[in-house]
């Protein structure tokens, strides 16, 4: 068994930041990659507003950047999995979480920046494109259907948002909801309806994806009907919702209805000491990687100013 300072969990931007301060700062962190090493970014294919690549980086080159800057100051990065914790309810208590392999870890601080992730349909036509036209992220990928024709899938918020944002690069956006109504909010309803370029479509759904390498269409069927119907695009955008991954903090964090960890005002503080929660994993509004990485770097000061106030009250 070893004895950390700070555990990090998760490998997105919000844990490598994490990562790169708390090593500066000589907490000396071991940071477990998760399932997906480098989280959601690895599945897009280029980043084009991470401020500091004025020529765009492909999401793989930058998360191992990424991990190389964490590596840089002393962080031990490993690929791995923690699949249980036992957190401390006790200010300045050891925290411990387990590996896939039984594993034993205790650490004073843990970071978690597990992340969320992107529901998607199931299809096998969606499943085969993601990455050529299929894309979860209309902010990430929308730019490079520029003046194209493009469809999105979901009627909550998200799909709302991301519809109007398609719609002023794209020259139209199809939007596919699967009942007779959308489930977001009025203003948000209120805006697709008033962009004259959003074809919004209700009780319809995906049949097919069409293309063998990238997109080139969609076959979609109106549920009540059965009537089927293709369209020519070239972008798939789906916005279902996320999945927060914290089925392993059930019953110990304080997390939203949807599974969302719950931090403290502007802080990281989960509802234990020494426990931080940063990036999407707590954050359902932003989720974007630049805002994942600043509140990686808020995880790793506040990790850092509680050991130090746990330092200084075992001095007194
Ligand atoms: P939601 O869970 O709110 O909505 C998901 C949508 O996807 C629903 O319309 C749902 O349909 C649809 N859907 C789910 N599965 C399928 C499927 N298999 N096929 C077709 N459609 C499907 O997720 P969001 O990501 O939109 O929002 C998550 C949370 O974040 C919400 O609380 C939202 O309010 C909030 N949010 C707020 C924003 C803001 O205030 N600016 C921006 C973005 C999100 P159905 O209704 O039929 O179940």
């Amino acid at each position: 068994m070893e004895t950390l300072k700070t555990l990090i969990i998760g490998s997105g931007p919000a844990g490598y930041t994490a990562a790169i301060y708390a090593a500066r700062a000589d907490l000396k962190p071991v940071l477990y990659t998760g399932m997906e090493p480098g989280g959601q970014l690895t599945t897009t294919t280029e980043v084009d507003n991470f401020p500091g690549y004025p020529n765009g980086i492909d999401g793989p080159t930058m998360m191992i950047q990424l991990q190389n800057q964490a590596e840089r100051f002393g962080t031990e990065v490993r690929i791995g999995f923690i699949n249980k914790v036992e957190f401390s309810t006790n200010k300045g208590g050891m925290h411990k979480a387990f590996t896939e392999d039984g594993t034993e870890i205790q650490a004073q601080t843990i970071i978690i920046s597990t992340g969320a992730t992107a529901k998607y349909l199931g299809l096998p036509s969606e499943q085969r494109l993601r990455g050529g036209g299929v894309s979860a992220c209309a902010v990430c990928d929308g730019f490079f259907y520029k003046g194209q024709e493009v469809a999105i899938v979901g009627g909550g918020d998200t799909a709302a948002e991301e519809a109007t944002y398609l719609a002023k690069i794209c020259s139209k956006v199809t939007m596919l909801v699967r009942k007779e109504q959308m489930r977001a909010s009025k203003v948000m309803q209120h805006r697709v309806t008033n962009t004259p370029n959003i074809d919004l479509k209700y009780n319809t759904e995906i049949d097919e994806v069409l293309g063998q390498e990238v997109v080139e269409g969609l076959r979609m069927r109106n549920n009540n009907t059965g009537t089927t119907e293709e369209i020519p695009i070239t972008g798939l955008f789906i916005a279902i919702g996320h999945k927060p991954n914290t089925d392993i903090f059930k019953g110990q964090l304080n997390m939203d209805d949807a599974g969302y960890l719950i931090t403290k005002g502007k802080t990281t503080d989960t509802n234990l000491p020494g426990v931080f929660a940063s990036g999407d994993v707590q954050d359902k509004e932003y989720r974007q990687a630049v805002t994942a990485a600043g509140t990686g770097c808020m995880a790793a000061l506040d990790a850092e100013r509680y050991l130090q106030a746990v330092e200084s009250s075992v001095a007194i």
